[in-house]
Formats: C-alpha cells, structure tokens, sequence
C-alpha cells in the first residue's frame, strides 16, 4: 500500500494437515497456484494447474491433507501457516453425513418410507463469526465431489452467501464451490425479508422460513435424489433471546436432524432431548476471521453492490425507466388490521405483522433495494419467491418516473415489487 512496489512472487511449504491463512485487501489483486502437492480452499481443491484469482476482502485458508507447496503472487493483508485446525473433526462429521446419505438412498431404493429415504438435514449453529459459512461450504462441497447435490439454505439475512442480504433462500449444489465465483446462482430459490436483521418483523421471517420450507419439501417429495443428499443449513449469529427462539423454530421448521454447534451449548438440553436430533459440538478455528458490526455493515453494501456489478466488478447494470403507474410496490407487515371503528367496543386494534400495505413511491426511496416478486397478485406475495431485485437511483415524483438499475437489460419480470430497508450508495 502507499505506493510502495508489490512483494514479488513468493513460494511457500505446507506440511501434511496445516493450512496457510490469507488476508486478501480490498483494492489489490492476490493470485494463488498450486506449485506441488494438494491444497482446498474451503473444501474446493485447487486446480493442479495455473493461477486462481482470489477475490478482494477475501479471507481464505488453503488447506493441504498431504502437504503442498503453493505460490503466491500480490498483495495480502496477511498471510501465515497454522498446523492448528479442526479439519479433522470437521472431515469427521462429513463422513458419517455421507453414510447417512447412503442409507438414504439405499433405503429409496428399496421402496423406503419418506422417512428413511430423508438424508440429513444438517443445521449449523452458533455466534458470529464462529466459522458456520465456511463450515457450510466444506461439508457441501465435499458432499459434491462425492456426487451428491445437497441443497444449502441460508437463513443468515445478516450476511447471507447466496444472495443479498435480507434474504432467506436455497439452492442445490452440484458440484464444489467455484472458488472465485462462490454458490452457484442459476437456481437459488429465494424469498425477501427486506431487512438485515429478524427483529424488525420475526413474524415474517418465521412465515418465510415456513414457505421456504414448503417449498424444498415438495421438491424433495418429486427428487429421491435430493432428498437422500438432504440439507445444510446456514444460521444467523444470534444465539439468545428472539434469535435463540428463531433457532429453535428452524430446527422445527427444517426438521432438521444434525446440529452442530460451533461453540455453542445451550441449544443442547433444548434439543438433545428430542428423539432423531444429534447435537455435535464442533471447535471454532482459530483462523476465523472476527468481523466488527461496522465491517459486517461494509459486507452487506458489497454484496448488493456485488449483486448488480459482479465479485471482479465485471458486470455493467442497466439503468431503467418506469412510470408509478407500470409498478406496484408493496411493504410486507406494519399497520393495524382493522380501523378501531370497526372493532368491536373495548377491543384493542391488533397489527397484523404479515399484512401487506402498498407503499406510495416516493423519493425515500432513492438508494433502496427492491425486489421482483413472482406474485401474479399482491395477496401471494408473502407466499412467493422472488426473481431478483433493482436498485432505485431517482424517484422523479413531477414526473411520476422512477429509475432504477437491473443486472439485465429486459423488462422487469413482474409490476409486483417488495420495498425493503436495505440501502446501498453508490459510490
Ligand atoms: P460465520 O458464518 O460464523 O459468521 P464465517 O464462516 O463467515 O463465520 O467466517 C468468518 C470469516 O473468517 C470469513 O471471512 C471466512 O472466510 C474466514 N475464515 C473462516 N475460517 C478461516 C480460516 N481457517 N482461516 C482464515 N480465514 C477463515
């Protein structure tokens, strides 16, 4: 930094079972190859040949099984080898889950029950920053390079790692996590919150959760496959109060049958009770990179940043023009259900929390995010996944014109659209 002159290229020698641990800045290129040996980033192996690109604010561990010698060539915020990892006890889990998915289909195909036939549904638990995505990321794409196609759920509307942040949604993994272009995104199923944090409307959150759950479940009842591969659920980081009871929900909701809690114990007599939930208690690594509220707040504006220009900024939005009259824009929960008038004398108005109000356009909405809902009318928009999301940049109420950036050029899919609290400046 500063302008003083790139480190040169330099080469580096792993022993069996350690990992090297990178910073990458955010500004300056880092570029990784494997010069001998093996290595994986996160459960993805590095090819046996030429240079990976490792995106900027990356932090990153290249782990070898049985040594390696890797090179690397730009700048890093730091990088240095650890033989301290859980690897072992993480690959561990990732077995007996591969067993689990074998008699799963093995039982599918002797006509098995739906219950026999379910592989696992595995939820990862605990706070921030312990580690749970990237813990994700390895046991899917080890999953996948044994030939299952696990579905990964992100409940994390904090800082989700299929989509923007807001969101709660799923996709199948078919194969390992590319290493620079993360979770595949031709199919994720994806449903809208609309803000970075559950307290806002639990409620919703727990409604959406429901529907997601609906849906992976028909899915699951029509692909014997799918559903011998079964789950990996990604949490939020908040453990207590509202968020350990959002928890509780999701094991409920996802019937889930694994939860392994990144140092964490108190799920353990709320669940370990239950017939069919094994609780595995699983060690943070200590390469887990802390994140303050203020770099997670950063992460979230890159994400929907990332969204419409691509990780490597290779992508050019396109900037539109609606009429107010070609859009109809709806806020899921707030207001009362019925005017005081209306109710019965002595009865407090309750607020429907998943009510549907339609949002005026107006110029507050500059810098927010929206989404396309697949609704055909407003009623479904609760129960509906959504297409993808656009970015206001000028509300022009004189004109009653709003424009708006989208990844592609064609018409938006839908007039239905959600408003949300998520914001993003660009810069
Ligand atoms: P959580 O999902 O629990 O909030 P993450 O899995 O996102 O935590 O991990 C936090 C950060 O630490 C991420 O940027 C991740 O890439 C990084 N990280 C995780 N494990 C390691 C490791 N062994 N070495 C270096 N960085 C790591």
């Amino acid at each position: 930094a500063g302008g003083a002159a790139p480190p040169p290229p330099r080469q580096c020698k792993l022993d069996p079972k350690s990992e090297l641990r990178v910073e990458v800045p955010p500004d300056a290129p880092l570029r990784v190859r494997l010069v001998a040996g093996t290595a994986e980033i996160f459960g993805t192996e590095l090819p046996p040949e030429g240079w990976v690109p490792i995106p900027p604010r990356s932090k990153i561990a290249i782990f070898t099984w049985h040594g390696a010698t890797l090179e690397l060539d730009g700048v890093t915020e730091s990088e240095y080898p650890s033989e301290e990892t859980p690897m072992v006890v993480y690959v561990n889990t990732h077995a007996i889950l591969d067993a689990r998915r074998a008699r799963a289909r093995a039982a599918a195909a002797q006509g098995g029950d739906l219950e026999a036939s379910q592989g696992p549904r595995v939820i990862v638990v605990g706070p921030t920053d312990s580690g749970k995505s990237t813990l994700c990321k390895m046991l899917l794409s080890w999953a996948a390079k044994l030939g299952w196609k696990p579905t990964y759920v992100d409940l994390d509307i904090g800082q989700g790692s299929i989509t923007i942040p807001g969101c709660i949604s799923a996709t199948p993994i078919e194969k390992p996590i590319d290493i620079v272009d993360g979770i595949p995104l031709e199919m994720p199923l994806v449903y809208f919150y609309g803000h970075p944090t559950p307290s806002i409307n639990p409620d919703v959150y727990k409604v959406l959760m429901k529907e997601l759950a609906k849906t992976l479940e028909r899915q699951f009842s029509g692909n014997a496959e799918s559903r011998a591969a079964g789950m990996v659920i990604n949490t939020m980081g908040w453990v207590e109060g509202l968020g350990y009871e959002l928890l509780l929900n999701a094991i409920e909701t996802y019937k889930a049958n694994v939860v392994l809690e990144k140092l964490w114990k108190m799920l353990k007599d709320a669940v370990q009770s239950k017939p069919n939930i094994d609780v595995v208690k699983l060690q943070k690594s200590e390469g887990v990179v802390l994140r303050n509220s203020k770099y997670r707040q950063k992460t979230r504006s890159f994400r929907i940043k990332e969204y419409f220009y691509g990780i490597a900024n290779d992508l050019a939005p396109h900037s539109n023009i609606v009429n107010f009259n070609d859009v109809s824009v709806y806020r899921i929960g707030g207001g009362h259900q019925a005017p005081r008038s209306a109710l019965p004398i002595g009865a407090e108005p309750v607020a429907d929390p998943t009510r549907l109000v339609a949002v005026n356009i107006s110029t507050d909405m500059i810098h927010t995010v929206l989404a396309i809902s697949y609704a055909k009318e407003p009623d479904e928009i609760i129960s509906s996944n959504v297409a993808g999301f656009i970015h206001v940049t000028d509300v022009d109420i004189q004109r009653k014109k709003l424009t708006y950036i989208a990844p592609c050029l064609r018409d938006l899919p839908s007039r239905l659209l959600i408003a949300s609290s998520l914001t993003w400046y660009e810069a």
